[in-house]
């Protein structure tokens, strides 16, 4: 919900660009943080879910720690300011800059996906002299039932080690005298709204992690990765239930004494904490559609053309009531899939309306492109 102040602000800035309300962004952060503590539980931020400056300053202040999927993140980890021993680095493809880099800030774990990975590792850090740690990430075929896209944890994925592969895993921890082995990991998608997906990975979680004992591994960290999902439908019903999220973890987790529990949340932070502010250029009104032609575009915002992902769509110029029609609502890039909805209903629309796309605050401005020589965006800020 946008103030008739942050709407007349917003006529005289240069559109597109993507708003962040920090006052929620901050509210969200500490209603998590409260959430985790109730539990102990520890959260690391999924950094590519938006790796804004300020958006990340507000992060570290939580005290959160960050979860990189590059090279690029660790270093801007570091570089923010979190703590080394609050860094850690997941991804199926580390390349041995990255893990050179990675090995150099001395971070707190590597979430290794393969076994190859494990001895390439072993190799770089006995070359420093130094002792990785790692957690092994482990797919263990649980289906988050969530978009097929954006599904992680099946058999199908390529992400983690398949648990037929945990045995020749464990012999090459052995073997691998420049490897800690400290936990194991899992992600299994993103977007999970439905509750009992994470029962689902308890169970699995509890058994690899016996898995693992009973052979002789200390198992200190169990890292459940995040997913989190939001309410896309309800923008203005803003922060997650981190309550009954975490409380599923601590119901159904055997969490052993000294053990620790990790969470890597991105979207459940971030999303709802800022809109793409964009103006209406043209409306084309066609026999068969209408059309509403925006200054932002899959540029701008890819989720729609990337995964059909919904954002709430509104026209902020206009009174709600006034009556409705149905738009296609598309952006100006060369492309079919730059459409952000369909038969969306909007009060009449003309050239020059401000037109919000609200919770982008996950995975929009991060994912932005050059495609058709476009240029950067501003970012607005209110509740600095
Ligand atoms: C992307 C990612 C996350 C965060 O996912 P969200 O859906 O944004 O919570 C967590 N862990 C890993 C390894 C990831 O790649």
């Amino acid at each position: 919900m946008f103030s008739d102040k942050d709407i007349s602000h917003f006529t005289s800035l240069e559109t597109p660009f993507y708003y962040y309300d920090l006052v929620l962004l901050q509210k969200t952060l500490s209603n998590c943080a409260d959430a985790a503590k109730l539990y102990n539980f520890h959260v690391h931020y999924a950094m590519k879910a938006n790796f804004n400056q300020k958006v990340l300053q507000h992060i570290k202040a939580t005290g959160f720690g960050a979860d990189c999927v590059s090279g690029g993140e660790v270093s801007k980890a570091i570089e923010i300011g979190f703590d080394k021993s609050q860094v850690v680095f997941a991804g199926v493809g580390k390349s041995d800059k990255e893990i050179n880099n990675a090995l150099d800030h001395d971070i707190f774990c590597f979430n290794v996906e393969s076994i190859q990975e494990l001895e390439v590792i072993n190799e770089l850090a006995a070359a420093k002299g130094k002792t990785a740690r790692v957690a092994i990430r482990i797919n263990p075929n649980v289906d988050a039932h969530t978009h097929h896209n954006i599904t992680t944890g099946l058999d199908e994925n390529k992400f983690g080690i398949n648990s037929w592969d945990l045995p020749l895993c464990a012999d090459t921890l052995r073997k691998c005298a420049s490897l800690e082995f400290i936990g194991i990991h899992f992600h299994i998608g993103s977007q999970i709204t439905n509750l009992d997906v994470y029962k689902n990975l308890c169970v699995r979680v509890n058994e690899f992690a016996e898995w693992f004992e009973e052979r002789g591994f200390a198992v200190k960290v169990l890292n459940v990765g995040g997913g989190l999902g939001i309410d896309y439908h309800n923008p203005d019903q803003q922060i997650p239930d981190f309550t009954s999220y975490f409380k599923i973890f601590n119901d159904f987790l055997n969490v052993r004494p000294n053990q620790e529990v990790h969470f890597e949340l991105g979207r459940a932070l971030v999303g709802q904490s800022s809109s793409l502010i964009s103006k209406v250029l043209y409306v084309k009104n066609g026999k068969k559609k209408n059309f509403i032609i925006l200054d932002a575009g899959m540029t701008e915002l890819m989720r729609p053309a990337l995964y059909q992902a919904y954002h709430q769509i509104e026209n902020i110029s206009k009174a709600k009531l006034s009556s409705a029609v149905k738009y296609d609502v598309v952006g100006p890039i060369c492309e079919s899939t730059d459409c952000f909805g369909k038969e969306v209903e909007l009060p009449e629309t003309l050239r020059g309306d401000l037109i919000a796309l609200r919770s982008t605050g996950a995975y929009g401005e991060v994912m932005a492109s050059h495609y058709n020589l476009r240029e950067n965006i501003q970012s607005v800020y209110s509740g600095e």
